[in-house]
């Protein structure tokens, strides 16, 4: 098999041959059909996370391991499978759940393999679906996808559940006041997407881009602000006359909490999803104060996958907007989307011209 590998940090990855593996007890081989391309590929095979104050996270301590294959966010088609795999057949196409856990804590226990401590993610901890095969440990992990297409289907897996786990956390307020998204790039776009497909009661969508501001605004937004303009902030806050409670910050830079946080009526929550990097410095006792909860969201778990894609398939969803590029174009696509010029997702197809 063929696949594109970082065999070192900060060089584009490498055109890589491997022995194709024969599924064993529960495992499942697909041939993939689509691989998304996600924004944290970058830090991955950048080698780690800006923490701010002259300080990074290294992804080797996260359990990275190199020679890598990426690509988190995969549909595939099943080629073979294990004796021990259940409920799968040959030429099934799925998306594959990448967040997997040890599966024995009690993270793991509680449906949150996403949230465990010993991951095992697929395109992160182990290969992923920048290759034309993949091997998935269990058939649970592989959710159906018709009617969507494999491209369609495959950013579901990070950027579409990134935005869905981050609106779960606003329980009913969702239904009942406005919520700002800060950042309008693949995951900020879907949840502007999501906002409308849960009647959320309507997203205030932020970002410097003016054509990703129009985006949003066309997937549903009530209102668009400039995130960069001077004076952003006090037209965040009057964008909700009865105060603002909800803000989702995509970006997670230091500027958009800053803009996020400073919005926020009392009792507001703040949600940082993007990993863009950097440090908070926000003074403790206004927490209190102002009765704000700071929260951190983290993809999603895998009841929450089938209830997004149970909602996508339904239609009540858009099929966003994604652009193919065979695989062997990958780290042009990183290029791309390096410099921003990605509007919705990129896919990488190992069969496309
Ligand atoms: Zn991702
Ligand atoms: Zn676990």
């Amino acid at each position: 098999m063929k696949s594109f590998d970082v065999i070192a940090f900060g060089e584009p990855l490498r055109e890589c041959h491997h022995e194709t593996p024969e599924p064993k007890g529960s495992e499942v081989l697909l041939k993939v059909r689509a691989a998304g391309v996600c924004h944290s590929d970058l830090h991955m095979s950048g080698g780690g996370y800006d923490l701010g104050g002259g300080k990074t996270l290294k992804v080797t301590d996260r359990g990275v391991k190199l020679p890598l294959t990426m690509g988190h966010e995969v549909a595939g088609e099943v080629v073979s499978f294990g004796p021990e795999a259940q409920g799968v057949n040959a030429g099934d196409v799925r998306l594959v759940f990448p967040w997997l856990g040890c599966g024995v804590c009690p993270a793991c226990k509680r449906g949150t393999e996403n949230l465990c401590r010993a991951p095992n993610c697929i395109g992160i901890h182990r290969p992923g679906g920048y290759a034309d095969h993949i091997l998935v440990p269990h058939p649970r992990y592989l959710i159906e996808i018709a009617p969507l297409t494999p491209e369609q289907a495959a950013p579901f897996a990070c950027s579409g559940l990134t935005a869905f786990g981050a609106l779960k956390k606003l329980g009913p307020l969702l239904q009942t006041a406005p919520v700002a998204i800060i950042g309008l790039g693949g995951v900020g776009l879907m949840a502007v997407h999501l906002v409308k497909a849960l009647d959320g009661f309507g997203a205030i969508a932020l970002d410097i881009a003016e054509d990703k501001r129009n985006a949003a605004l066309a997937a549903g937004a009530i209102r668009a602000i400039d995130a960069g303009a001077p004076d952003a902030l006090s037209q965040l806050a009057a964008a909700a006359p009865e105060g603002l409670l909800a803000v989702i910050d995509f970006v997670g830079s230091p500027k958009t909490a800053e803009l996020g946080i400073g919005a926020l009526a009392r009792g507001g929550r703040y949600i940082v999803v993007g990993l863009y990097g950097g440090e908070l410095n926000f003074p403790l006792p206004f927490i209190p104060m102002r009765a704000l909860t700071i929260q951190g969201s983290y993809t999603g778990s895998l009841g929450e996958l089938q209830e997004l894609m149970t909602l996508a398939r339904s239609g009540r969803i858009p099929h966003p907007e994604v652009g193919v590029e065979p695989l062997s174009a990958v780290n042009s696509v990183f290029d791309q989307l390096r410099e921003g010029t990605i509007i919705g997702r990129k896919v990488v197809r190992p069969d496309a011209i």
